[in-house]
């Protein structure tokens, strides 16, 4: 852990590693950080706490004392290998919360499949609006299911910023208002947006700060749903446009290749924008 692999953060922070996985959530297939802990030879669907040097990263000083390691303003993954809302992590995440509060000046990337357990298990006095909660949303089904889970905490909740990681993108996606039941309420998601103030098909996305999509990769290769890959993606791309979202695509899948160079990519595709 340290200085991180994933292009859109300049860190990670590993606090726990290991994750049994999401049942029925097609993601969670070739899942990169079991791959990673089968690499160090970790049992990746255990559970565990990290080490005291690992978890102390983040406060960590330059030699002459004057200075953090990790410079102010820069963008941390937590949990690469795991889950930040897991609740096997639950008598360890006061603990992390409590790290985090002491660098307000860094933005914590959140990423997760347990997006209904994250209001119960957010620490609500915080210092600053540095704290991006993202769902991941690989594709329709799980984005109606766990989106509405997302903007209900934005009603909730004033000091965090809220994303979605559509990665590994694995199907077209609408994230305007669909006809779902919102589970939470058991109304549906339409009534949901008429009574947070939706007015347009758009609002939705609109409470969001952040989208960040890629394809899957197997390595250097693609994974799955290589053929609608780019379809797809810029269906979601002009989606957040419409909607004004900051949008990152982080890797794209071109003749059964992954390419992570914008360059390689269409010039629609071409989207590098953070929301801090
Ligand atoms: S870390 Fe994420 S992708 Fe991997 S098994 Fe857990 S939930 Fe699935």
């Amino acid at each position: 852990m340290g200085i991180s692999g994933i292009d859109y953060v300049e860190y990670s922070w590993g606090p726990w590693m290991g994750c049994p996985g999401v049942k029925d959530d097609p993601s969670c297939a070739n899942c990169y950080a079991h791959r990673g802990m089968k690499r160090y030879g970790h049992n990746p669907y255990k559970v565990v706490r990290t080490s005291k040097a690992t978890w102390h990263q983040p406060l960590t000083q330059t030699r002459d004392r004057r200075n953090w390691k990790w410079e102010p303003g820069s963008y941390v993954f937590v949990c690469p290998w795991s889950d930040f809302f897991l609740p096997q992590a639950d008598e360890w995440r006061s603990e992390a919360w409590d790290v985090m509060r002491q660098r307000p000046d860094l933005v914590w990337v959140l990423t997760t499949k347990q997006v209904e357990r994250v209001a119960a298990n957010l620490s609500i006095i915080w210092p600053s609006d540095n704290r991006i909660i993202m769902a991941t949303t690989p594709n329709q089904e799980l984005a109606d299911k766990r989106t509405p889970h997302l903007l209900e905490l934005k009603s909730r909740f004033a000091n965090i910023k809220l994303g979605l990681s559509i990665e590994p993108l694995l199907g077209e996606i609408d994230f305007r208002w669909t006809p779902y039941h919102y589970q939470a309420t058991g109304e549906t998601y339409r009534q949901y947006l008429d009574r947070v103030g939706v007015i347009n098909e758009y609002e939705s996305l609109r409470l969001l700060d952040w989208l960040v999509l890629g394809c899957q990769s197997l390595g250097r290769r693609a994974g799955k749903f290589q053929d609608g890959f780019i379809d797809a993606a810029l269906k979601i791309v002009r989606q957040g446009k419409e909607a004004s979202v900051p949008t990152y695509m982080k890797q794209a899948c071109i003749n059964g290749m992954v390419s992570k160079d914008p360059s390689e990519w269409l010039e629609e595709l071409q989207k590098r924008e953070k929301p801090i």
